[in-house]
């Protein structure tokens, strides 16, 4: 399906084709509306965002999420989700903005690094492929549109170092799309522990892997216990392969002795 037929009726009378696969926009600090755009947003953050935002904050997860996030269960799943937290003011700015422009750049979120350009991402259950469809999202206010570069879509995911994120969003995306979890009852109370531990809150989930019996009971690939412990995308990856596993039975951790 679509963005055009997937996205609000506000967002899908701004979304507009590629034009020979590409699009002519730039944000630096000389365009009028710099920074304009950091504000007022319902700004979704995935686990990736969270990981690299609180670690660029130097906060464990708790605190970053105490401290700059709201909560909210999807109603179709009964997922939580994380959104970032504007600040309490008329504006309702972005709480890293600054009149120099994003405090967190090297780290800001997928959602601001993907503008002007709208991906509909799907994954192909059967075959394992991720399928794409792009659009640039035109906003009135925005006056990058003005400028006279032109990107595809290629070179604005290597500009904006998106590759990063779409491996783990895309990861992400193909658990909380699972049609396991969408059962009539949605999952229990339980199973959104476990979501909300392994997605948002990895200095827990490696207590979790480590002070438990989950590396008794689980055969883990070659390296990966380890790796676990030294690097945060690494402890990631096996908490997608924890999430797969128990929330959507896919066959993807191997059980000692089977
Ligand atoms: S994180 Fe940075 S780029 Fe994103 S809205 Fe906030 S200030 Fe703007
Ligand atoms: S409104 Fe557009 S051009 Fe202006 S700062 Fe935001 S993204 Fe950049």
């Amino acid at each position: 399906m679509s963005l055009e037929k997937t996205a609000p009726d506000a967002i899908q009378e701004m979304l507009q084709p590629l034009e020979n696969g590409q699009f002519q926009f730039a944000c630096h600090p000389g365009v009028p509306c710099f920074t304009e755009c950091c504000r007022d947003l319902k700004l979704l953050l995935t686990p990736y965002d969270i990981l690299r935002l609180k670690n660029h904050l130097g906060l464990d997860a708790r605190t970053f999420l105490d401290q700059h996030t709201n909560t909210e269960l999807d109603v179709r799943r009964n997922l939580p989700m994380i959104y970032l937290r504007m600040q309490d003011n008329p504006r309702k700015t972005c709480p890293f903005v600054s009149a120099s422009g994003c405090q967190v750049y090297p780290d800001r979120p997928a959602a601001c690094r993907i503008y002007p350009v709208a991906r509909a991402s799907r994954m192909h259950r059967l075959h394992g492929t991720v399928q794409e469809d792009y659009f640039v999202l035109h906003e009135a206010h925005c006056r990058g549109f003005e400028e006279s570069r032109a990107w595809s879509v290629q070179e604005w995911t290597q500009d904006q170092g998106l590759e990063q994120y779409h491996h783990f969003n895309n990861q992400w995306m193909e658990i909380i799309t699972h049609p396991k979890l969408l059962q009539e009852n949605g999952i229990s109370e339980k199973q959104q522990q476990m979501f909300f531990l392994a997605s948002y809150n990895m200095e827990k989930f490696l207590d979790f892997v480590l002070g438990g019996r989950f590396l008794d009971l689980f055969d883990l690939p070659e390296g990966m216990a380890k790796a676990v412990v030294d690097s945060d995308d690494a402890l990631l990856e096996l908490a997608f392969l924890w999430l797969k596993f128990s929330l959507c039975n896919e066959p993807v951790l191997k059980i000692r002795g089977r």
